[in-house]
């Protein structure tokens, strides 16, 4: 211990105990930004998340560590204040009754000072009520006055009786040592100056006694630190990889791709998610092909509707454009089909209808196309047909539609066909010229007697098959 030997102004006392415990700590935490990195480059938000669980073990290690420094203090300071009170006791108490006190004589009592600086290893100093130093652990102090008390804790304690602690700071210990002071009280219970034990050194060994808690407290929370950021990252890694290729996988969805499947690593909840979103993305492209296949055709005959077959026409008539290629068109009405219908009733008729939708789906060939136009009316498109090739097909299929039975209950009856025939690009260029020339051909058909093949310019047209 020193004496006061410096003009220097002195810093406060908390805020040197506070520096001296953060720089502790600091010292035995490693920085864990470098550990933090690698979850920096994934999803941000589940970062955010683990981080936050992850941080929280090492936070809880820190309190706890914080915590044992604080005990540790605590015990030291309890510790000194029992010592210094033995001291006290010896010093102001005769060591029988009508003996002289040891604090009333300075050589012993600088002895039994060195003595226990020497046996005990305790720092020591004792002070009069005027505050001089009457024996201290370096004798060269005896007689000054001690000053190192910053906030006049000695005086205070000579006061009230209460013992304190206080940092004393000096030049050679610019950070400060933990010190207790304790009055010295005689057997008449009267304050005649103070005992000042260092115990910074104290301090120390029961830091150093709970070292190796410190360090399994240091180890479990960087551990757990370690565990839960990699854990962190490697869930945030595949959940990541798993939420974008759902999300890519809906946009491929919304874009029209009805293939598109998500396709999930993972277990657990987000497999069900995926598992769903799959399964509705089956359903989805089942009813969008169910609504499409029900957009084009004809329910009762399951072939094109008339919208399917314009759009076909086009096409074809687009190609055949394209190639040189020529193509005929067919339009085909049943004759005196209300006479059917009233002669042996609506199911038969809708039998008839049937019956010769599947007469056309199998006389034709694959790249030729039957439609329901509406009503008991057909239309028949021919790629790469001229017109006598066309005249010849429907020929055909006149005389295969007439000789066909067709049989609803116990009645098997047969209807016969007007055909109109027209071709590009021998009759029309366009499909509406195609369509009107066709409507007049049958038309004509119908006039010249129904149960045959007309062209545009009537039965005349063509080579062969028609009347
Ligand atoms: P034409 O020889 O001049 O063509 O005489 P048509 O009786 O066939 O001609 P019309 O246009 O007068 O009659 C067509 C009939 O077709 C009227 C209607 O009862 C019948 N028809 C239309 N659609 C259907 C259907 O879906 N089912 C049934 N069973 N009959 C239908
Ligand atoms: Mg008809
Ligand atoms: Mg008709």
């Amino acid at each position: 211990m020193q004496a006061d030997t410096s003009d220097r102004p002195r810093r406060p006392e908390m805020a040197l105990r506070h520096r001296a415990r953060a720089r502790w700590l600091a010292a035995s935490w490693p920085n864990p930004a470098r550990l933090l990195t690698p979850l920096a480059r994934v999803g941000p938000r589940l970062t955010v998340a683990f981080l936050s669980v992850a941080l929280l073990l090492p936070l809880i290690g820190l309190v706890a560590v914080n915590e044992q420094y604080r005990a540790s203090l605590h015990a030291a300071q309890i510790e000194a204040e029992n010592v210094a009170e033995q001291v006290a006791h010896t010093v102001a108490q005769p060591a029988e009754p009508g003996r002289p006190v040891l604090y009333q004589q300075p050589a012993q009592l600088q002895r039994y000072v060195s003595g226990v600086q020497r046996d005990d290893g305790r720092d020591l100093e004792i002070v009069g009520l005027d505050r001089r130093i009457l024996a201290d652990a370096l004798p060269d102090d005896q007689g000054r006055l001690f000053t190192l008390d910053g906030g006049g804790e000695v005086a205070a304690t000579m006061r009230d009786g209460k013992p304190r602690s206080f940092l004393e700071i000096s030049p050679d210990f610019p950070d400060g040592i933990e010190v207790m002071a304790v009055p010295l009280r005689t057997a008449h219970d009267s304050i005649v100056g103070a005992v000042l034990l260092e115990y910074t050194p104290l301090h120390r060994e029961l830091l150093a006694a709970g070292g190796v808690t410190r360090q399994v407290i240091v180890a479990a929370s960087l551990t757990g630190m370690a565990a839960a950021l990699m854990l962190g990252y490697l869930l945030s890694r595949d959940l990541v990889r798993d939420l974008r290729g759902l999300t890519r996988t809906a946009h491929l969805l919304a874009a029209g791709d009805d293939a598109a499947r998500a396709r999930v690593g993972s277990r657990g909840e987000l497999g069900e998610l995926a598992a769903a979103f799959n399964d509705m993305a089956r359903r989805i492209a089942a009813q969008k092909a169910t609504l499409t296949e029900q957009a084009v055709r004809d329910p009762l005959t399951g072939l094109h509707n008339r919208r399917a077959f314009t759009q076909r026409l086009d096409e074809t008539l687009a190609r055949s454009r394209r190639s040189g290629a020529p193509m005929a068109l067919l339009m085909l009405d049943l004759d005196h089909f209300k006479d059917v219908n009233d002669r042996y009733g609506h199911p038969a008729g809708d039998q008839a209808l049937r019956t010769v939708a599947a007469l056309l789906a199998r006389e034709l060939r694959a790249v030729d196309v039957a439609a329901r136009l509406g009503g008991e009316e057909f239309g028949v498109l021919l790629p790469g047909s001229d017109q006598d090739e066309a005249v010849l097909v429907a020929e055909r299929l006149r005389l295969a539609i007439a000789r066909c039975p067709i049989v609803c209950a116990s009645v098997t009856l047969t209807v016969t066909t007007s055909i109109g025939v027209v071709s590009y690009p021998r009759h029309a260029r366009t499909a509406d010229e195609l369509s009107r020339l066709a409507d007049e051909a049958l038309y004509l058909a119908k006039r010249g007697g129904r149960d045959r093949v007309c062209g545009p310019s009537g039965p005349d047209q063509g080579r062969s098959g028609q009347r």
